[in-house]
């Protein structure tokens, strides 16, 4: 049985964030977080493995600000440090109960089974029903340093689940099956850039 909306993620959200609505009520130069361009489908960081992050400064807190911001604005119900083009260990996420944040996160117990129309901010546009497991728990840290451990299943499971591939390197694509694998890689190489769309998109990535 799939479920309907919201869809996941890097995964999209079809509900609005308050708090973009109200950040977005304040006259341009008072909003000091930036927003990153989304790294796509063919971008080689997409496939690059992030390291663990050591020290907790105040690049990282900035980082943590414009992904949400990112997130928010795509909208997303989670987006990895990867999809921005940063290789380090770390996500954001909100599927509606405001924004968080884990580092150095790795799923250590998960069991059951799920499957859920998936779709990613990095593959725009396609979502195919994925099994994957239903229940996860989840280790890392916070933005204190502090260990967590965060259970969880359904929606928020199947986020930690997508975003902890890319993290790894791996996109939804590789958790299709055989058929749907085909079919994906033939819609996307039809799909590939064009040089008036790739400078149109190098031009915007310049923000980040
Ligand atoms: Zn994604």
């Amino acid at each position: 049985m799939i479920t309907g909306l919201p869809i996941v993620s890097g995964l999209f959200k079809d509900f609005s964030s308050s708090a973009t609505i109200s950040k977005r009520a304040f006259p341009p130069m008072m909003i000091h977080v930036a927003t990153y361009s989304i790294r796509t489908f063919g971008d080689p960081v997409l496939r690059q493995v992030t390291s663990d992050v050591d020290n907790i400064d105040e690049s990282v807190l900035r980082l943590v600000e414009d992904m949400i911001e990112t997130m928010n604005e795509a909208p997303g119900v989670g987006l990895a440090a990867t999809q921005v083009g940063v290789q380090k260990r770390l996500f954001v996420y909100d599927i509606g109960d405001g924004p968080s944040v884990v580092l150095n996160g790795r799923i250590t117990e998960s069991s059951g089974e799920w499957i859920y129309e998936e779709g990613c901010l990095s593959v725009p546009g396609l979502y195919w029903p994925i099994t994957r497991p239903n229940h996860v728990l989840l280790e890392g840290i916070d933005l204190n340093g502090n260990e967590i451990k965060l259970e969880a299943s359904e929606l928020l499971g199947r986020v930690f689940q997508h975003e902890i591939d890319h993290l790894d390197g791996v996109l939804l694509i590789e958790r299709l099956d055989p058929d749907q694998h085909k079919q994906a890689m033939k819609i996307l190489r039809s799909q590939a850039l064009t040089p008036d769309q790739e400078t149109a998109r190098r031009r915007l990535s310049g923000r980040g």
